[in-house]
């Protein structure tokens, strides 16, 4: 594109656009952002807006559309939504100042991860930024992951060395949720992360160079963000690769946001090992914070539990939910918090009743710290202070260990409520651009400007009285715009009575309008005082942001503390309004409860309607109970209800429940079977199979598994074949605690063979040909399948079960008895479990991970194995 021959703005935006080729560039022009070429045609079908063309000196005009810079955020977050990034370019100086062109320069890039504005975010969700490092060491690839909220200055990190190192980063990637992803060039590699947030996440994955991950660049970010003992600060062994991931984080950030950085003051280290195991499966089928179907919160078990009243509260519920704990210590210190809460109505009340009044605090001082926050939005941070020592006293009054260490982490951050106090008036307005926000007798001099003003208002009624005298016009009036300043108007009538040291400056159908030196100069005045005014009331407003920002620590500490209050109080409530009990949690092997109900299910039906069920589950006799029962019974919601009571005790909340006895469970796993699962498309049975898979590698001896009608992708005998073997092998290698809900009755047989299997059953009424479901879970296979007995339930004719019926007894009459069925497929299940294969050659082949090998490494590979099979 020749360049010279374009307009000198144009020329100034190319030179501008040449830096952000890959961002959407909102270029300021007076009151819009203005978008061009590309951009505008990307911009204007995204957002609907009308393509037009900017004369730019050459002779095609250059494709346009644009935005009004009030309202430009909600634009920018359409796009970001979409998965684009845009750059913010700002005029630089005032265009009415500025001799030649703008100076024009881009103040911000904002990606989905980099969002700091509340109208982009949702404010009970975190939004994260990740960074991942991956290498590989000694033949073993380990990877560094952090992840961080910019609008609420968290960042968390961990090591993960595990074997399969795709499937260790796709757990934390669910963890978290990010919704912007910085990789590094060996990632690419990884496919089953690269199609795990391809498929399941609306994350941009922003791919860094190499460069960014030098020793000497990663030295110089953590030192100039950490200071330089970083690495003892935040505790990073040697070989430590989340440092470069953390590097690469800052790094970009610096990149996108000029200022702002600093708001990560630290990294908090997390084990993956202090956190329950939930694959993304199991995330999904617990619908623990949205449904399957609706991917709605509506029907979720936060929904259920989310009785806070702050916005950080409603965070950090959610990331509690999603993080289980497993350390029972942990367990029960927020356990007796809540306890506390619940029985002492008063100081829960209170509790509630201050928090009620508390603002979003934690992502105000970041907006704080930006110079962005607005008047009325430091005001909130007062009225929030306010509040500070009533949740403190009633947090300090409860005996509970927790809420005695949370009060105390509380920071009644007094100097702050009072430098708010005294600068801010009571009901600021919502921008400072008019001013009006500086309390009176805060600062002399603001006070003197007012008084000119208002002063001047008084002299323009004096001299307006003075020159009606003069002149005898009684209805001379002073008035003003925009255009002309302070002008004298009177009616045509009067024309005459107007002296000659009156100008005259325009003409109306009504009158004239005049101007004399002594009104100029009062004019004068009057508007500087004005101007002065708003400059110095800018300049106190950011004097005490900054003053705020110098006290960050102490906010985001206290913050932290209020927003766990709320989580517990939310807790005691939901307790409360849902008659939940505080379940006993211990390191013990137990997993026993009295009339347990499913948290969700039980409020979707209208009351009382749902029938409770006991459970016993422990490592020796109880096991795995296998579950049978017609479809419909509801086995699936009680194998459901029991996952969902576990996690719950781990998340430190009461159980609906009569009693619970838990012994803390290290992950759980769910594989829900073909017949309920919504993703369609795909071969479902290879997706059960890999899942089902992924569950044997995964799962330990303190894990809780539900399998859940698995084997139903297939064919009859395929699936009750891969069932058995799959029971055969939990039971006898993994000893998990495992429900198991089957519509195989042939698999009820198996507690005869194998150790800790219990059969039960959900109990039927059968009337004739009708059956009533019971809801009650009891010992003992089913004795039917009532396949035919639930069609009619929904509604299939008369005619056509009459005949299913005829057709089931001449099938049972011709077929061989059903437990021989089983019989027929051991022998293919014993040379599954039993291949003659040696064991070593087995071994190799299941610890490889084929998608990290180069093809010479498989070469060498394939050949060890044939040696180690010809040592046989
Ligand atoms: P299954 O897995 O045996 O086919 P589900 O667990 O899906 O059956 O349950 C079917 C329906 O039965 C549920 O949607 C629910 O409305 C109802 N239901 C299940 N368990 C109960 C219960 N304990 N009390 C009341 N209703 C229940
Ligand atoms: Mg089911």
């Amino acid at each position: 594109m020749a360049e010279q021959t374009v307009s000198p703005m144009m020329q100034q935006y190319f030179e501008i656009k040449k830096q952000h080729p890959n961002e959407i560039l909102f270029y300021r022009v007076g009151d819009f952002y203005e978008m061009f070429y590309d951009d505008a045609l990307t911009a204007s079908r995204e957002l609907e807006l009308t393509l037009t063309g900017k004369s730019c000196g050459k002779e095609e005009r250059a494709p346009m559309c644009g935005v009004p810079f009030h309202s430009y955020e909600t634009y920018v977050a359409r796009l970001i939504a979409k998965g684009y990034k845009v750059a913010i370019c700002e005029q630089m100086e005032d265009p009415s100042q500025a001799k030649g062109l703008v100076k024009r320069d881009i103040i911000r890039v904002v990606t989905p991860g980099t969002v700091i504005e509340s109208s982009m975010l949702s404010e009970d969700k975190n939004n994260y930024l990740c960074s991942v490092y991956c290498k590989r060491t000694r033949g073993r690839w380990r990877a560094g992951i952090c992840f961080a909220d910019i609008s609420t200055g968290e960042a968390y990190a961990t090591e993960l060395n595990a074997e399969k190192i795709g499937a260790a980063i796709i757990t934390e990637l669910c963890r978290y949720m990010p919704s912007e992803i910085l990789i590094c060039p060996p990632m690419l590699d990884f496919k089953d992360v690269t199609a795990y947030v391809k498929q399941h996440t609306n994350a941009l994955v922003e791919l860094r160079e190499d460069a960014c991950y030098k020793d000497s660049v990663m030295q110089t970010a953590m030192t100039d963000q950490f200071g330089e003992n970083w690495r003892e600060t935040l505790h990073y062994e040697a070989d430590a690769l989340v440092p470069y991931a953390v590097a690469a984080m800052i790094n970009y950030l610096h990149e996108t946001q000029k200022h702002g950085v600093e708001r990560i003051r630290t990294v908090q280290n997390y084990a993956d090992a202090q956190y329950m195991r939930l694959s993304p499966v199991t995330r999904a089928n617990l619908e623990l914070t949205e449904t399957m179907r609706g991917r709605e919160k509506k029907g979720t078990l936060l929904w259920v539990l989310d009785k806070t009243e702050t916005s950080m509260g409603k965070r950090l519920l959610r990331s509690w939910i999603e993080q289980p704990l497993v350390d029972a210590e942990a367990i029960n210190r927020r356990l007796g918090a809540v306890q506390a809460l619940y029985t002492s109505t008063m100081a829960r009340a209170e509790l509630k009743e201050a928090l009620n009044h508390v603002f979003d605090i934690e992502r105000l001082t970041t907006r704080i710290l930006y110079g962005s926050a607005t008047p009325r939005e430091v005001k909130a941070l007062g009225d929030t202070c306010a509040m500070l020592p009533q949740i403190k006293a009633q947090a300090a009054g409860c005996s509970a260990p927790l809420l005695t260490a949370l009060a105390e982490q509380i920071d009644p951050l007094e100097d702050i409520l009072q430098g708010i106090a005294t600068a801010i008036v009571d009901d600021p307005p919502a921008s400072l651009k008019d001013g009006g926000a500086i309390r009176a007798g805060y600062n002399a001099e603001v006070d003197e400007l007012r008084d000119i003003m208002h002063g001047g208002k008084g002299y323009l009624s004096n001299l307006e009285a003075r020159y009606r005298e003069e002149t005898g016009i009684p209805k001379l009036k002073i008035g003003f715009n925009k255009v002309f300043g302070y002008y004298i108007e009177v009616s045509r009538s009067y024309a005459d009575s107007v002296p000659d040291s009156f100008t005259r400056k325009q003409t109306l159908t009504t009158g004239e309008r005049y101007i004399t030196p002594e009104l100029k100069e009062l004019e004068n005045k009057i508007l500087g005082a004005n101007e002065r005014l708003l400059a110095l009331e800018h300049q106190l407003f950011v004097d005490l942001l900054n003053q705020i920002s110098a006290q960050i620590v102490r906010i985001q500490r206290t913050a932290s503390a209020v927003a766990q209050l709320d989580v517990l109080a939310s807790f005691a409530e939901a307790a409360l309004q849902n008659n939940y009990v505080l379940p006993t949690v211990d390191t013990g092997d137990v997993f026993e409860i009295k009339e347990g109900r499913h948290p969700v299910i039980e409020k979707m039906l209208k009351n009382g309607l749902f029938v409770p069920n006991d459970t016993l589950l422990d490592e020796d006799e109880n096991r795995m109970l296998l579950i049978t029962g017609p479809n419909m019974a509801g086995k699936s919601t009680y194998m459901r209800q029991n996952a969902l009571i576990a996690l719950m005790a781990q998340i430190g909340s009461f159980v609906p429940a009569a009693s619970a006895h838990i012994g803390v469970v290290d992950a759980i796993f769910t594989r829900v079977g073909a017949s309920d699962d919504l993703a369609a498309g795909q071969s479902t049975f290879m997706v059960e199979m890999t899942e089902v898979a992924e569950i044997l590698r995964s799962a330990g001896k303190d894990s809780l598994v539900i399998l859940d009608e698995i084997g139903r992708g297939t064919s009859t005998f395929d699936g009750m074949s891969i069932a058995r073997a799959v029971v055969e092998y939990i039971c006898e290698n993994i000893g998990c605690k495992t429900l198991f809900a089957t519509h195989y009755h042939e698999l009820t047989s198996m507690d005869k063979d194998l150790h800790g299997v219990k059969n039960y059953n959900i109990a039927v009424k059968k009337r004739g040909e009708d059956i009533t479901f019971l809801r009650r879970i009891v010992a003992g296979p089913a004795d039917d399948s009532y396949g035919i007995e639930v069609a009619k339930l929904a509604g299939l004719p008369g005619s056509v079960t009459r005949r299913a019926h005829t057709v089931l007894r001449q099938l049972e009459a011709a077929a061989p008895g059903r437990d021989n069925v089983m019989q027929l497929d051991f022998e293919t299940v014993e040379a599954y479990n039993n291949p003659s294969v040696p064991s070593e050659v087995m071994d190799k082949l299941h610890s490889v991970d084929i998608e990290t090998l180069t093809p010479l490494e498989a070469l060498n590979f394939l050949y060890e194995l044939k040696t180690a099979l010809d040592k046989d």
